[in-house]
């Protein structure tokens, strides 16, 4: 009956619209329907915003326009719900400015409970939010009470609840979609004139509700809620949220040497747990092997980097790796009382099979030898600059060792020589113990080298390390796992 009603009312007015539209003229009862330029009839909010302005409840800005989109304020809603209600007089005193356009609205607003009579002028300027509208016309309809269950999962905490639910009730205001409401989201202009216009049309939907219930542990169950109106065929959907855990520390198994700890937290709700790993002190890569450089006596940095490319899963030995990739540059020599050789950043200085003839080379070198080998690719890292706790906490403890240069058993560095590089120029002065290790492990105080002189594991003091590390000028070179 009321459906039919509202087409009627529907048709009619339309035809009302097209008549006024067309010919320009007010209607007999005084009431102006004009045009909106900015508001087309076909727009979602047109036929809504037509059929308020034929009921005199909206009038538009002075210059003619609607302005659909414009935020509403709450002056702007309780007035077009005063209008709406006949105008009604009033002996409310609201705090408001009493030649406003609203002031009578103020009033009946301030009697409706709408609004406070105190600051009314401040709380009519405010923007005006879903839960706000719903509330004005909830009052405005007698403050209905309604037994549904939430249709939605937003709204259980507001002080709007039960207008939002009435609002549902009667087909007033849908969620926003996901079974959400959203309260605080502001109204636009189109939006409070739709609503109204939904109750103006006064359709109550008869909800048949079914409830779900989705999961079976206590803290994760959740209500799946539909309703399904008998009468109109609409349908919502809302899920409630879950409980959720209360996760509490419910013991710590602290690190010991190579094994890592852990942090256990349980919920005691439902029983669920879960652990944080507490990382181990101590990480030493015991797989790494250990080549020894006894037939390559100054080929400490081509040793540690074969174990290092065979760790990574490379097949390579320390004779090809020397005979077809490492650079390799004159040893040093006399000429006119000068001393020249190779340039050790540039190629390795002799022969790193002699003890005698040959001196070593530094990172970029063995970054050259590396880039013929594997391309330019990803596979390696130059990480010279790097501090040395670092190179442990970031590769060592993922599992890459990294090759770095220092001296032999950590001795303090002398000046042994210098040269000028044929090929460079530069002016080489060489420190010995000069070697070149693989960070393979570190402790709190310790830190773990497969070194090619001295043997596997072999651990020397964090400081003291870090100290002649520093001294080499921080050169690093990891190659990442070859199936990374
Ligand atoms: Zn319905
Ligand atoms: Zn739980």
């Amino acid at each position: 009956m009321k459906t039919n009603m509202k087409k009627i009312i529907s048709a009619v007015l339309a035809v009302i619209i097209a008549v006024c539209l067309l010919a320009g003229f007010a209607m007999a009862d005084e009431v102006e329907v004009r045009e909106f330029p900015d508001v087309d009839a076909a727009a979602w909010y047109g036929e809504a915003v037509y059929q308020m302005c034929g009921l005199g409840v909206i009038k538009g800005y002075p210059d003619g326009r609607f302005r659909p989109d414009r935020t509403a304020t709450k002056a702007n809603a309780v007035t077009i719900l005063w209008r709406y209600s006949g105008s009604p007089e009033s002996d409310a005193e609201p705090d408001a400015d009493e030649s406003s356009y609203y002031y009578g609205a103020a009033k009946w607003a301030v009697e409706l409970g709408a609004v406070d009579a105190v600051s009314t002028d401040k709380r009519l300027s405010e923007a005006c939010t879903r839960a706000d509208f719903v509330f004005y016309l909830w009052l405005m309809s007698g403050k209905e009470a309604s037994s549904l269950p939430d249709p939605f999962s937003d709204i259980a905490e507001s002080p709007y609840r039960d207008a939002i639910v009435w609002a549902f009730e009667n087909d007033v205001a849908h969620g926003v979609g996901s079974g959400r409401f959203r309260p605080e989201n502001e109204c636009s202009r189109a939006e409070i004139v739709t609503f109204l216009s939904r109750l103006e049309a006064g359709h109550r939907h008869e909800f048949d509700v079914s409830a779900r219930i989705e999961g079976d542990n206590p803290c994760e169950v959740r209500e799946k809620r539909t309703f399904i109106c008998a009468e109109c065929g609409y349908s919502a959907e809302m899920k409630t949220r879950a409980k959720g855990h209360s996760f509490e520390l419910s013991r710590t198994v602290e690190p010991k040497g190579e094994k890592a700890g852990y942090r256990e937290y349980l919920c005691p709700g439902c029983g669920k747990s879960y652990r944080e790993e507490i990382p181990a002190e101590c990480v030493i890569l015991h797989g790494v092997e250990y080549i020894n450089q006894n037939k390559w006596p100054t080929g400490c940095e081509s040793v540690s980097t074969v174990a290092a490319l065979r760790y990574a899963g490379y097949d390579i030995s320390v004779d090809s790796f020397i005979d077809n990739y490492l650079p390799r540059g004159p040893m040093i020599y006399y000429k006119n009382g000068k001393k020249y050789g190779a340039d050790p950043a540039e190629s390795f200085v002799g022969n790193p099979r002699s003890s005698s003839g040959g001196y070593g080379c530094y990172a970029s070198a063995i970054v050259k030898a590396l880039k013929k080998y594997l391309g330019s690719g990803d596979k390696y890292l130059d990480l010279t600059g790097a501090d040395l706790s670092d190179l442990a906490e970031n590769y060592v403890r993922s599992g890459i060792p990294v090759i770095v240069w220092a001296t032999s058993g950590m001795k303090k560095p002398y000046l042994r020589t210098s040269w000028t590089a044929t090929d460079t120029g530069r002016v080489i002065k060489w420190y010995s113990p000069f070697h070149c290790l693989l960070l393979v492990g570190f402790d709190k105080d310790y830190y773990y080298f497969n070194d090619p002189q001295a043997g596997k594991e072999v651990k020397y003091a964090r400081s003291t390390s870090e100290d002649r590390f520093n001294f080499m000028g921080k050169q690093a070179i990891a190659i990442l796992p070859a199936n990374h």
